[in-house]
């Protein structure tokens, strides 16, 4: 990234200093805010302590523009972050009635009374405004201090993400004259990508180009500076288009599940699935889109042969002839996926490991097919890694498999 203004960002938590949990909001700002123009040049994780909140904050405000503090703003005594600024800064906390009744409100509606320390989430740095957190408890506070801005928000994720997106986004959006474009790929290998956009370098600028690949999924992150920047990113994005556009499921926000129901509904068609090593995964991701039963029918986790002969019809003699881990096997698993009575029917089945490989089908083999009312597709694939990420990859292939099989185009 280049230009821009610089931002830093504070975890505040004891717990994220432990081994169990892990900083995972500076992802999330760092990814938010960069279409906001800034740059995010240091992330500290700090424990619930007064001085060690104040001090991060002091020294990375002296250089950056923006300095995020996430967590701390909760109703426990570990909950110091308020407390810390306004010691930090020489402000006053200012306990605000119109919070403070909101917050009694809220215990009351749970049923619960609003306890003394808990009150305190009503407290707000003179001078600062109040983020109202329609998913929480505690409010996000904006401070304008002489050296820059310093937002306070709550830990929880998702609250986190709800007020930078609201209240923020909105405002900073466009400000900072960076623009960015993300175009997301599936069903190909990072390298394959790089060949192919390489030769594009030279006419954008390989700074202005980050690709970043997760487990069967590829994301190609464009960006545009300057007065010309929404002419120069579309420009970018159709010569980006025109070298990996089929394999492009989406953008900026798109997720992969979603894209397949959404192309599903455009034809009408429901889905149901087949999975062996999976366990349900596949399923699990369409599941978690809103409003997926319109698309999803259902599925069965045949794990065990025996499930896959008397719930899917897979004729004993195949599974004898080419083995469980086969594609007429993953073939036979599709179409006994539609005859549970979806258009399209999605089968897989593999060797997730670390036992149970051979060398003629080692650990990461897997099948998989997409049965619909006018194709039938195969794939067979051989994965890296672990358990978890054979099986990660092979929600995210098949995912893509039955993009491709669904899309009208
Ligand atoms: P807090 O606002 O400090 O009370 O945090 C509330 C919850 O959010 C706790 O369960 C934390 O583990 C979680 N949390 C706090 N900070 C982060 C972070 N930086 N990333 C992800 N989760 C967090
Ligand atoms: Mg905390």
């Amino acid at each position: 990234m280049h230009g821009g203004k610089r931002a830093a960002f504070v975890a505040v938590g004891s717990e994220l200093l432990r081994a169990d949990r892990l900083d995972t909001n500076s992802l999330l700002a760092t990814r938010l805010l960069a279409s906001c123009g800034y740059t995010f040049v240091e992330k500290r994780c700090v424990e619930d302590n007064l001085s060690a909140i104040g001090t991060a904050i002091r020294e990375l405000l002296g250089r950056t523009e923006l300095v995020v503090v996430s967590g701390g703003l909760g109703p426990t005594a570990d909950d110091v972050t308020r407390e810390a600024v306004s010691h930090e800064f020489g402000l006053e906390l200012v306990r605000v009635a119109a919070l403070e009744e909101a917050l009694a409100a809220r215990y009351q509606r749970l049923g619960r009374s609003l306890p003394e320390i808990a009150r305190r989430m009503a407290d707000v740095i003179s001078g600062a405004e109040i983020l109202p957190n329609p998913q929480g408890t505690a409010p996000g506070q904006l401070l304008a201090t002489g050296n820059g801005l310093v937002l306070l928000l709550p830990g929880v994720p998702s609250e986190f993400e709800t007020i930078l997106r609201t209240h923020l986004l909105p405002r900073w959006r466009g400000q900072g004259g960076v623009l960015l474009r993300t175009l997301h790929l599936a069903g190909v290998y990072e390298s394959q990508v790089e060949e192919r956009v390489a030769p594009l370098y030279a006419r954008f600028g390989r700074e202005r180009v980050t690709i970043l690949a997760a487990r069967g999924r590829v994301d190609l992150l464009l960006q545009a500076s300057g007065p010309q920047a929404a002419a120069e990113l579309a420009e970018m994005e159709e010569a980006f288009l025109a070298v990996v556009g089929e394999d492009v499921f989406g953008y900026d926000e798109d997720t992969l599940p979603a894209a397949v129901l959404a192309h599903l509904r455009g034809r009408g068609w429901r889905v149901a699935v087949a999975e062996s090593c999976t366990g349900g995964a596949l399923a699990s991701a369409l599941v978690g889109v809103p409003g997926a039963s319109d698309a999803f029918l259902g599925g069965v986790i045949a794990y065990d042969n025996c499930l896959k002969q008397q719930l899917l019809a897979v004729p004993a003699e195949v599974l004898e002839r080419c083995g469980a881990v086969s594609g007429e096997v993953a073939e036979a698993m599709a179409r006994g996926a539609q005859r549970l009575g979806a258009e399209c029917g999605v089968g897989i089945t593999g060797i997730a490991g670390p036992a149970g490989g051979s060398e003629e089908k080692p650990v990461g083999t897997v099948h998989m097919a997409v049965a619909t009312p006018q194709l039938l597709r195969q794939a067979h694939l051989r994965f890296p890694g672990d358990r978890a990420m054979v099986r990660e990859l092979a929600v995210n292939f098949a995912l893509d498999l039955l993009r491709r099989a669904v899309e009208v185009p």
